[in-house]
């Protein structure tokens, strides 16, 4: 996941994540010096934060302002360069804001981080509807300038005028307002999420039978002999996957899939309601087709569509996977008829195991954090020729871990590694951009943030996906900091089209399915390296499973392009969600399911959910190359840095991908792959 934010407009369209300390504009306004190496979260009382946030706050302010009566000849070094400095200063202040709102141990730095993420994103909405500025930059001559020059102004433009900036100051003003709701809607959706977790008890260990060891040892009876397994990634992924019992297995999911209901229904429907209020002021039939006009699919008729075709091409093999866990469930019960949801990881993981010889289990020894983490550092050291050294720099938790990403013997990015879980930390797996790089001026920062076992002594155990999601965001930071070499921080970084940006992440996943690659990092605590004949396994059952996670994610970008898409005032939030479930799921809708309270993609990507099966398929014909031309092969690899990740924003990434491919993207190769299906047999020797 790439951890980003929707506001109207330009600054915050392109805004990631971030953090920081000290007044940040000081240091950001100041031109052709290499901004100084800074540790994050050194802030060390809420009041501080709030006291640099505002001090920031004025400071950006007050050259807007400035910018905004500028009355001579509109130029790139008048009009442009200042705003250039505007943008990094909002960019870095409401990154490290947010950031600390997500990550900080205490939960009151946390509140005050996001309250000034709150205070700079107004101000960011203000900007990008400011009259004034578009007009400057609208005459600013770029004819003479470079391409990267030409398309930033261009891209800029455009976005200004999707916050209705060329209309009248009545329409300007409701669009002010409305953003500033929709912000705070969102946050609070995201909270309520945030701050929900479930329990489910149970009152022996012989109820936790089936999971493993070193799980059953965390999760001791409290004197009462009880035990409580909560609804967060650490407990429920292992419960629906290992646990024998299906009672424990079908509370917890009814209890994940009631998170944060019924307090996010409300919360939901109002932002939708906003929403679609905004998209139609400026113009637009609803917020779908809002949201998609500066993505690449750029109609909510194509990705539509395009989920469509996907949800098809999957469905085959979605009902085959289905009879093989049917036929398994009834070795358990005779009678069973059909498979529940809270079945499904269970059999899948049994099944996997008996017809594909795979123990979850047993791969899991292979894979101990510290060496995931070696393998990771030395793939895209070997593939991109970069070395990562440790950087001795404060940091604001013991467990996180900072590099130095040095090429040529200069530094040329700052990586953070928050990866272990925590309480109060963000959820889920994510990068967070908290700064891109702009030559000769700052290098770019990014964050890693997940939840991964490791950090507290123990071996740290991780699942192969684990693994898999290690190399997914991985992919995200390195191409945040390869695409750190623009001018204008607007197209620097990773900040191409939205439903671009999950494809070099995706593509850098297929690693983890190469022998030559796992077995320079995967060995055992008895120091032995992972079997080629296991790993041979492992893509034998590689695809098993696919049909039905394809067809759930098609079901989730047909919600989310569904609830954007239809007039709230006849939207019924739970008739919809089961109508999807219906359309696009192999299984049937559960009563008491109401996954779209929790389902934070609502708020971050709103109608766009569709783009992680949308660059699957850009991933799978980018890959094409390093399969046809050896995975290892660096001078592929050198290419694919040089075409597509260093682009950063200064092109489209159709354009990129194509100087890549030599030739333009089409989704052949990904429907090709789904409709290949599940062959269950593969493992038999
Ligand atoms: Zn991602």
């Amino acid at each position: 996941m790439q951890v980003k934010r929707f506001a109207t407009g330009f600054l915050l369209s392109a805004l990631l994540v971030s953090c920081s300390s000290l007044p940040l504009s000081d240091r950001l306004f100041e031109q052709n010096e290499p901004t100084p190496i800074v540790g994050l979260l050194q802030f060390e009382t809420p009041e501080a934060l709030k006291a640099a946030c505002s001090k920031d706050h004025e400071r950006i302010e007050k050259t807007f302002v400035e910018l905004t009566a500028f009355d001579g000849t509109p130029s790139v070094q008048s009009v442009l360069m200042p705003y250039n400095d505007i943008s990094v200063a909002l960019y870095e202040i409401d990154a490290a804001t947010f950031f600390v709102g997500n990550t900080h141990p205490d939960a009151e730095m946390r509140a005050a981080g996001l309250e000034c993420d709150q205070k700079i994103s107004d101000l960011a909405t203000r900007i990008s509807i400011s009259r004034p500025l578009y007009d400057l930059i609208g005459a600013v001559d770029v004819s003479q300038e470079d391409a990267a020059t030409q398309y930033f102004t261009q891209q800029l433009l455009r976005d200004f005028e999707l916050t209705g900036v060329n209309r009248d100051k009545e329409i300007r003003e409701k669009v002010r307002v409305l953003s500033d709701e929709i912000s705070k809607i969102g946050n609070t959706f995201r909270r309520n999420i945030s701050e929900d977790v479930r329990t489910v008890t149970v009152s022996s260990v012989e109820e936790l039978a089936g999971l493993p060891e070193d799980f059953i040892e965390n999760h001791p009876p409290d004197k009462n002999g009880n035990i409580a397994i909560t609804t967060e990634y650490p407990d429920y992924f292992p419960v629906m996957t290992y646990a024998h019992n299906d009672d424990l297995r079908r509370n917890l999911r009814r209890e994940a899939l009631q998170l944060a209901y019924p307090i996010n229904k409300p919360v939901l429907s109002e932002l939708i309601e906003k929403r679609h209020e905004l998209a139609t002021t400026l113009g637009f039939k609803n917020w779908a087709e809002f949201a998609l006009a500066d993505k690449m699919v750029g109609k909510p008729e194509r990705a539509q569509k395009f989920i469509d075709d996907i949800n098809e091409a999957a469905r085959g093999s979605a009902q085959d996977e289905l009879a093989l866990l049917l036929a398994r469930m009834k070795e358990i019960d005779p009678k069973a008829t059909k498979v529940q949801g809270w079945q499904v990881g269970y059999l899948n993981e049994l099944v996997r195991q008996e017809q594909y010889s795979i123990d979850a289990q047993e791969v899991r020894k292979y894979f101990q954090y510290d060496h995931v983490l070696d393998g990771v550092l030395k793939l895209t050291s070997d593939l991109f020729g970069v070395e990562f050294q440790p950087w001795d720099t404060e940091v604001w938790h013991e467990s996180v871990e900072a590099y130095q990403v040095i090429e040529k013997g200069k530094v040329i990015g700052l990586i953070y590694l928050d990866m272990h879980p925590r309480e109060g930390k963000y959820k889920h797996a994510g990068h967070f951009s908290v700064r891109r790089g702009i030559p000769g001026r700052q290098l770019p920062i990014s964050a890693l943030v997940t939840n991964f076992p490791g950090g507290d002594g123990t071996a740290g155990l991780m699942e192969h996906g684990q693994v898999e999601t290690f190399l997914h965001e991985f992919g995200h930071l390195i191409h945040n900091v390869f695409a750190g070499v623009h001018q204008w921080n607007d197209i620097s970084g990773n900040s191409m089209e939205r439903d671009f940006v999950e494809a070099p992440s995706q593509m850098l996943e297929e690693w983890v399915w190469d022998y030559d690659t796992l077995k320079t990092f995967a060995v055992n605590s008895a120091g032995e390296t992972i079997p080629e004949s296991l790993v041979e396994k492992m893509n034998n059952a590689r695809y098993f499973g696919q049909g039905i996670g394809t067809t759930g994610q098609t079901m989730l970008a047909a919600m989310s392009l569904g609830y954007y898409s239809r007039d709230p005032s006849v939207l019924d939030l739970d008739q919809l969600n089961e109508e999807m479930q219906n359309r696009y799921s192999v299984f049937e809708f559960d009563s008491d399911n109401y996954r779209y309270a929790s389902f934070g993609h609502l708020n971050g990507y709103s109608a766009y959910y569709y783009t992680y099966q949308w660059s699957l398929a850009i991933a799978s014909d980018m890959f094409s190359r390093f399969e046809d031309e050896g995975m290892r092969n660096k001078r592929v690899a050198r290419d694919y840095r040089r075409a597509v990740l260093a682009s950063g924003g200064s092109k489209p990434a159709d354009k990129a991908v194509e100087a890549f491919l030599g030739r333009p993207f089409t989704v052949d190769a990904y429907m090709q792959q789904l409709r290949r299906g599940v062959s269950v047999n593969t493992a038999e020797e």
